[in-house]
């Protein structure tokens, strides 16, 4: 299961109809909305989402 970067809703990347590819990495998006504001901002949005796919194993 995918992760949506920009609202953080769960995304199957079997059947996800909105995917952008940023830096070799793919994102899948609920929508066509999330999508766009993915593509305006991309570095801020794979930032986030990054941060949260490690983020269990980072203690500060
Ligand atoms: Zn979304």
């Amino acid at each position: 299961m995918a992760m949506d970067p920009v609202c953080y809703v769960d995304v199957d990347e079997e059947t996800a109809r909105f995917s952008s590819t940023y830096r070799g990495t793919d994102y899948y998006f609920c929508s066509d909305f999330c999508r766009k504001k993915f593509e305006e901002n991309p570095e801020k949005y794979a930032r986030l989402a990054t941060k949260i796919d490690i983020g269990t194993d980072i203690s500060c």
